[in-house]
């Protein structure tokens, strides 16, 4: 994209409000301090500085993705969740046994698969780890100092578990299985961060893959009557009456934000993306990328923001492109009241 006159020189705020780390072996995850984070773009022909808050979906991304945090909390507001894919590695129950056979038990009971899929079974329950007690685990890595949203939460309808257990950020396709997590499951681990969101009064990052219905009655039920809680749908791709019949009309223009990113919303769903801006309100749109922030490009993650900012401004038919930056990084203190 190329910028002209005045607009080379200025500086944009661009906004992240859905960004992740990765999650793979320890000895290969980015040292948080080694990376340069707001490099000079060389090469464009724009500056920009962004802005980001970043999931955490599960116990080994959160322990990079607290330092962001204690690094430079302007620049990063970190989010503490457990992402659907990863809800099977937590038991909500009260046994703490540690043996093999608890560990099959929790398993099978939160696994989903046919009888004919045993041997599947048998061999992811080789490859995976213990399960982890997800009260245990808020109670020793939750920190409300550092804090700043919930996410990644949500349900996803369609996921496989990968043979391995589990994803991770591997650049090797990675195999699937055709085993999935029971939907209670994945529901009860999503009460579960829903208290905490309810406890700090956080706001919600809130995934959602072919459940949109089921979440928005959670959503509902659980967090209507907590007035200051904020939701953000990330990538959100159910459709537009859905959107403004159900959430705007119930919750109030006040407390939705739609995120906005180029992988999923304009390269995949234009026509759902154009709807959607006939209904949104400007006040609840946000942008992201929905990538790894150590893995992937800065200049690149950048351009992308840039592309969904450049979009936005077209459909909404905007001025200028400060308009649009401007517009969005006002959402986002809005919807982590910063
Ligand atoms: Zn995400």
């Amino acid at each position: 994209m190329k910028l002209e006159g005045a607009e080379r020189d200025q500086t944009f705020t661009l906004v992240d409000a859905h960004c992740h780390w990765s999650t793979q072996h320890k000895e290969c995850s980015a040292n948080v301090t080694d990376i340069q984070w707001q490099p000079q773009l060389q090469g464009l022909e724009f500056n920009t500085i962004t802005k980001r808050c970043v999931m955490s979906t599960n116990q080994w991304d959160w322990l990079s993705v607290k330092k962001l945090a204690e690094f430079d909390d302007e620049q990063f507001k970190i989010a503490f969740g457990i992402h659907p894919w990863y809800s099977h590695l937590f038991s909500t129950g009260s046994e703490y046994s540690t043996t093999l056979e608890n560990k099959r038990n929790h398993y099978q009971n939160v696994l989903q698969y046919k009888s004919s899929q045993q041997e599947e079974f048998d061999c992811l329950i080789e490859t995976l780890p213990h399960p982890l007690n997800v009260y245990d685990y808020i109670d020793s890595h939750f920190n409300k100092e550092l804090v700043s949203c919930i996410g990644e939460i949500g349900l996803d309808k369609i996921f496989r578990l990968p043979r391995n257990g589990y994803y991770t950020s591997s650049s090797e396709p990675q195999q699937l299985s055709n085993i999935r997590v029971k939907m209670d499951h994945q529901l009860k681990i999503l009460n579960i961060l829903l208290d905490l969101s309810i406890k700090y009064s956080l706001p919600i990052s809130v995934h959602d893959v072919k459940t949109h219905g089921v979440i928005f009655d959670v959503l509902k039920s659980r967090i209507l009557s907590q007035q200051h809680i904020m939701i953000c749908l990330h990538s959100f791709t159910g459709t537009a009456e859905f959107l403004k019949g159900n959430y705007l009309r119930v919750f109030g223009q006040e407390r939705i934000f739609i995120s906005f990113s180029k992988w999923i919303n304009l390269d995949k769903n234009l026509n759902v993306f154009q709807e959607i801006l006939k209904v949104l309100p400007k006040r609840c749109i946000l942008t992201e990328t929905d990538y790894t922030i150590d893995t992937n490009d800065r200049q690149q993650l950048a351009r992308d923001l840039l592309y969904v900012n450049e979009q936005l401004k077209i459909y909404l038919d905007l001025e200028s492109l400060e308009d649009i930056t401007n517009l969005v990084k006002t959402n986002y203190i809005a919807f982590l009241s910063i």
